[in-house]
């Protein structure tokens, strides 16, 4: 993989290009891929974002996303996309299996791959060009610093900076984690002086619930969370019935996660899900516990050292079982906490 500096000269000369992300985006994968549109059609390039599933309705309100594909439903038209694109953009993932479906044709498409990304681990070998930098915040952050360093800060308008803005809260948690650097700070004191209302992006993403998540929320907090303070861990399993007796829908059971971690002691913190097709995880943790790591191990996921996620084909029992003897398995490194 070389560089991604190296299509900075490229970005004058018009091309076919493809900007994918991750399976079921949120909004850094989504913030990410369609900021990189907005700047990328104001040179001569024909732009599609391709998203390999659907996406929670709070992302709806983004400029662009009423011309994002899903791949699951508009194969056909995807799939001619990507064969004839000259490059092809991969957002907010690490490995091409986080496209579930599209892994395939984006293996076999004649044009280049280009990775922008803040996971660990990335398949360096199937990338013409990228940046991988675990330390970023966000996507969102390293599609700025692509535009920054290519010399394109006029080309940031009120649509980039609402995406880009976008990514860098929901990845930060609005601020508030480690990985909130005094960069990242500069990147969005640099878009608010190009003009966008923060606020209201707030309030699409977290005032915009309908009240069966409330209810739903309220089932899982009193009947599907178990704490194991000898632990240091809580976890949340929900069944399906569940998500069809309150009528959940994709994004709906985004942040349920930090529930749990916000009890006083809690160091690691999990969801599993049944998804009916697979039984879906996410983990987070506090301080040394490396998620990413017992993601890998344990769950055939991965993702960063305090947020991780993974997925199953086993029975949800099944599944819980496993995270329990998991759980014991790293008693010595949860259990020495010091509060
Ligand atoms: P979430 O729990 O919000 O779905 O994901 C947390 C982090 O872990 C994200 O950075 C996400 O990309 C990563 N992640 C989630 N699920 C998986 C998975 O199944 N495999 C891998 N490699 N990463 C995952
Ligand atoms: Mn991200």
């Amino acid at each position: 993989m070389q560089s991604i500096s190296e299509i900075y000269p490229l970005l004058a000369s018009p091309k076919k290009v493809v900007i994918t992300m991750h399976q079921k985006p949120d909004g850094d994968a989504m913030g990410s891929t369609l900021g990189l549109y907005h700047f990328l059609v104001q040179f001569e390039h024909t732009v599609n974002v391709i998203s390999p599933t659907n996406w929670a309705d709070f992302l709806n309100w983004m400029p662009g996303v009423k011309n994002v594909l899903d791949y699951e439903r508009q194969t056909v038209a995807a799939d001619k996309l990507i064969e004839e694109a000259d490059w092809i953009f991969c957002l907010d993932f690490n490995t091409l299996i986080r496209t579930k479906r599209m892994e395939e044709k984006l293996s076999n498409a004649r044009g280049l791959r280009i990775l922008i990304d803040h996971h660990q681990e990335p398949q360096a070998d199937k990338f013409a060009y990228g940046v991988s930098d675990t330390s970023k915040s966000s996507t969102c952050e390293m599609v700025y610093d692509l535009i920054e360093a290519s010399g394109h800060d006029d080309k940031i308008n009120t649509a980039v900076a609402e995406c880009l803005y976008t990514g860098v809260m929901t990845d930060t948690g609005s601020f508030r984690f480690p990985s909130t650097t005094a960069s990242v700070h500069g990147m969005v004191a640099n878009l608010k002086s190009k003009g966008f209302e923060h606020s209201k992006i707030h309030e699409h993403l977290y005032d915009n619930f309908l009240e069966n998540r409330f209810r739903f929320i309220g089932n899982v907090l009193m009947n599907r969370m178990e704490v194991f303070y000898e632990y240091n861990t809580a976890l949340i399993s929900i069944p399906q019935n569940d998500l069809i007796k309150y009528n959940i829908t994709t994004g709906d059971t985004e942040g349920l996660v930090n529930y749990p971690l916000s009890i006083k002691g809690i160091k690691l913190a999990a969801i599993i899900i049944d998804r009916g097709e697979e039984r879906k995880s996410s983990f987070r943790s506090k301080d040394g516990f490396d998620v990413n790591t017992f993601a890998r191990k344990y769950f055939n996921g991965g993702g960063h050292f305090n947020a991780a996620g993974g997925q199953n084909k086993e029975p949800l029992e099944e599944v819980v079982r496993m995270f329990l003897k998991a759980m014991k398995e790293n008693k010595e490194q949860l259990s020495n906490y010091e509060f």
